[in-house]
């Protein structure tokens, strides 16, 4: 039957059932946000481990120091997420995150397929701005999460990284529109 099912076309009707949830799936909102939290933990190593390279590839020095900046943040959002954790009196765990793989994949290709310089430079702010709406998206929720579950110390450790995110979100446009990206159209 299972078989048959993966092999046979979507139709209307299958598009409309609900998913049937795995064995390790949430039974609650508290599990999701533990869950959660252990998805963006590993996103901010990933992204930890990425961003000095995609500081390297920049030639633009404002944008070499956003990212330079951002990479001494990104270092104190996992801190924060281990406070996080510690707060719920759980250990903290990593889980693969899919997403946050693509994004930083993406940032790859964008540099494999643009000379170094102006236009590269463009490149690397549209993959690290997706990362931070990503990341913006994510805490967002997460300190909605932790509010309805009055986990408040979380949410106070959740909101103080969203705004950094955001923060670093606008410096980022701020550099695309006042240089790079006119830089890049003459290059
Ligand atoms: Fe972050
Ligand atoms: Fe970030």
């Amino acid at each position: 039957m299972e078989a048959k099912a993966k092999t046979s076309k979507p139709t209307a009707e299958k598009s409309t059932t609900k998913t049937p949830a795995k064995k390790s799936a949430a039974k609650d909102l508290m599990d999701l946000f533990e869950d959660s939290l252990k998805d963006i933990y590993w996103a901010e190593k990933a992204l930890a481990k990425a961003l000095p390279k995609m500081q390297k590839n920049a030639t633009d020095e404002k944008l070499q120091s956003a990212i330079e900046n951002h990479i001494v943040e990104t270092e104190e959002h996992i801190v924060r997420l281990e406070q996080c954790f510690e707060a719920l009196g759980k250990k903290a765990q990593a889980k693969k995150c899919d997403a946050m793989q693509g994004l930083l994949d993406e940032g790859k290709s964008i540099m494999e397929e643009t000379e170094p310089g102006a236009v590269r430079d463009s490149g690397i702010v549209a993959a690290a701005q997706k990362v931070e709406h990503y990341e913006i998206a994510t805490y967002g929720t997460l300190a909605a999460f932790a509010k309805v579950l009055k986990e408040d110390e979380c949410m106070n450790i959740l909101l103080m990284t969203l705004n950094e995110e955001k923060n670093c979100n606008e410096l980022l446009t701020k550099l695309a529109d006042t240089n790079i990206n006119s830089q890049a159209v003459e290059a």
